[in-house]
């Protein structure tokens, strides 16, 4: 896909968020009426992939934590020069897949800061195509694989609970339309051309273990990397 049609399926994106109707998310959260029983499952990477980070979440991590800091595994784009793009940093797990702050008892260690997906997790707002391929809302993640259910979830939490997914949701989008205009305006300016061959050869290299360049696009700006599969070992992918 061209960087334009990343930025014109996004912004159709943005614009059905900010259309969706907030009573009907209200009631869904109330209606499914989560409660974690701690079973931890969620902050892994075998059941949840990688905690995505917004550039809000960032300056707690830089200041106290900035090992745990890592570019998110899918890397998006390449150059010529076979440098690697990606929108944002995640978190990196221990290689059993453990967030890095997930303790022995299956508790966080910073839950009063921890980030933004983690305080709307199981609710989430975004599109997805179905088994048919059909683009639709979904709205929970692992809906009955973990947690407990039907408990009691005030109109005031619903509310609250809502308008947290939409707010994250909604920084999401726009901190990857933010990647994708930067990544044009970048490789215009440096005159760089994005080749599918090199971009596939340069993730070859980094699965092999040689290091690659990668630049993270974070607070507006890209900030260059030499990674190595071994920090993503925890991870079944990339
Ligand atoms: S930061 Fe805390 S809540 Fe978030 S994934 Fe890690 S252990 Fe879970």
């Amino acid at each position: 896909m061209s960087i334009q049609n990343h930025i014109l399926t996004l912004r159709q994106d943005e614009a059905a968020l900010l259309g969706y109707p907030e009573d009907e998310l209200i009631s869904i959260i109330r209606d499914v009426g989560f409660a974690c029983d701690g079973c931890g499952r969620c902050c892994t990477s075998s059941y949840n992939g990688h905690v995505f980070l917004l550039d809000r979440d960032l300056p707690y991590l830089r200041t106290h934590h900035p090992e745990a800091l890592i570019p998110a595994p899918d890397f998006d784009y390449g150059d010529s020069d076979g440098t690697l793009y990606v929108s944002g940093y995640a978190l990196g797990v221990h290689e059993d897949g453990r967030c890095l702050f997930l303790d022995s008892e299956s508790r966080c260690e910073i839950y009063e800061n921890r980030f933004s997906i983690c305080r709307i997790y199981p609710y989430m707002l975004h599109r997805e195509p179905d088994a048919d391929g059909v683009v639709e809302w979904r709205q929970i993640s692992g809906l009955g694989e973990h947690g407990e259910y039907h408990g009691e979830i005030t109109e005031e939490e619903g509310t609250m609970i809502a308008r947290q997914v939409l707010s994250y949701e909604l920084d999401f989008i726009r901190q990857q339309i933010g990647f994708w205009e930067a990544i044009g305006r970048f490789f215009d300016e440096q005159n760089l051309r994005h080749v599918r061959k090199i971009y596939d050869q340069s993730l070859r290299r980094f699965q092999k273990g040689e290091p690659v360049r990668v630049m993270v696009y974070a607070g507006g700006s890209f900030e260059e990397h030499i990674v190595r599969i071994g920090e993503y070992r925890g991870f079944s992918s990339p």
